[in-house]
């Protein structure tokens, strides 16, 4: 496959990207956070707002029937961008922290009790650590962890077949790419060992949806979630999906309007399907604009992004490993495209405030990964994270500038 011509050829729908910061063309390498949004992405948010706005589902009128579907049809190419089966496995949520909410709250309570276990890893993002402790301690169900293992970060995947034999384990959740390793976990061995033992998945895919082919029913996951403001899509808005026979005999997690079938002073009952997930008005533009970017990432092509991010990582770690005192999280190969760093004795926050002065946008922190930087002994590192409008010489301006730091910082 021809990598790295993927900038030259999409770089232009990012209009964001052609500014100075301080002087200098801006670098941004920020992706991991949040990724910028294409034309058409941004022009399709524009058109809803001044051609069809009105609120979903409760009309009958013109506008409120176009603004449905599209926001139906958005939930339609969620279903194909991620291989499942049916729309009624979508759920619109605000992003990847709502989804996980969504199941430990509702999944969780009706699921989980003293003497069972939920198993996550220690590489996990916040958003699927503190929600399983919330439910472990609301249902006294207890929280067990995959060791991770040196800066690599690797998981003894064999350890998984221990604890799912050793353990009454209900949930195995995990991230499918690190936040801040970078490294890449075998989603479909791990769920088909879950399965094996009767254990529900859920998978991460905040990092890899906009970056990787997803097939839900390849993975054979229960759940799985992202948010649309990592893929070229609007922040707000987000994709739960899950698995029908899960799904079906689920409770509401937020109770309103949108959400009923039929209302009495007394109870309610609820909608079939995903809309029973979906209580109040939605972020029915966020939807549009997700519809969009997922449609553009499709047409650029998920494997060709995914050989892109690789190609970029491994130039990064290769570049970055060559300077004095840097210190690299995340394994040397089969990496995504991010990276991880400590430099010397500097601290993440002055080296991410210097590179900004040259117009380097880097993330510099725990990345909401605060007891695996504990375990590790950082307190926080800097991370440049790429996506397909990223180029080599970028990242040689990154590295000139972290060389230019060295200097400054003595470190
Ligand atoms: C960003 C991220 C999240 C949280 O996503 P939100 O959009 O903030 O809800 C969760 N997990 C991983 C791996 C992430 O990178």
């Amino acid at each position: 496959m021809v990598v790295n011509s993927l900038a030259e050829r999409y770089r232009a729908d990012f209009p964001i990207l052609d500014q100075k910061v301080n002087g200098f063309p801006l670098v941004y390498l920020d992706n991991a956070a949040s990724t910028q949004h294409p034309n058409c992405v941004i022009d399709e948010i524009a058109r809803y707002y001044r051609e069809d706005h009105a609120n979903v589902h409760r009309g009958i009128h013109a506008l409120s029937s176009r603004s449905t579907k599209l926001y139906e049809d958005a939930r339609a190419r969620a279903a194909r961008f991620l291989g499942a089966a049916s729309a009624d496995s979508i759920i619109f949520t605000r992003g990847t922290t709502e989804g996980i909410n969504l199941v430990a709250t509702s999944w969780g309570t009706a699921h989980l009790g003293p003497g069972d276990v939920i198993l996550i890893t220690e590489m996990e993002h916040h958003a699927n650590l503190i929600p399983w402790q919330i439910a472990a301690r609301r249902t006294g169900a207890s929280l067990q962890y995959l060791a991770v293992h040196g800066d690599e970060g690797t998981i003894d995947w064999s350890d998984l077949e221990r604890l799912l034999s050793q353990n009454r384990v209900r949930l195995l959740a995990f991230t499918h790419i690190s936040n801040s390793l970078g490294c890449i976990n075998p989603v479909r061995a791990i769920c088909a060992t879950a399965r094996r033992h009767g254990v529900t998945t859920l998978v991460d895919a905040a990092q890899s949806a906009g970056h990787a082919p997803i097939n839900v029913q390849e993975l054979d996951c229960d759940f799985l979630v992202f948010s649309g403001h990592k893929c070229c899509g609007p922040t707000g808005i987000g994709i739960l999906y899950g698995n029908p026979a899960v799904l079906d005999d689920m409770q509401p997690y937020q109770f309103g309007g949108e959400m009923i079938s039929r209302v009495t002073y007394e109870s309610a009952d609820w909608k079939p399907g995903p809309h029973r997930f979906e209580a109040g008005t939605p972020h029915i533009a966020g939807a549009i604009g997700l519809n969009v970017a997922m449609d553009y990432l499709e047409t650029i092509g998920r494997p060709a992004i995914q050989a892109n991010d690789h190609h970029l990582g491994e130039v990064a770690y290769e570049r970055l490993s060559r300077l004095p005192g840097i210190r690299i999280l995340g394994p040397r190969r089969e990496r995504a495209g991010l990276i991880s760093f400590q430099l010397g004795a500097t601290h993440a926050h002055d080296l991410v405030a210097y590179a900004d002065q040259f117009g380097i946008a880097l993330r510099g922190g725990h990345h909401c990964n605060q007891p695996l930087m504990r375990k590790l002994g950082l307190q926080a590192t800097a991370r440049a994270s790429f996506y397909f409008y990223n180029t080599e010489s970028e990242i040689d301006r990154l590295v000139e500038v972290l060389e230019a730091a060295i200097k400054y910082f003595g470190a």
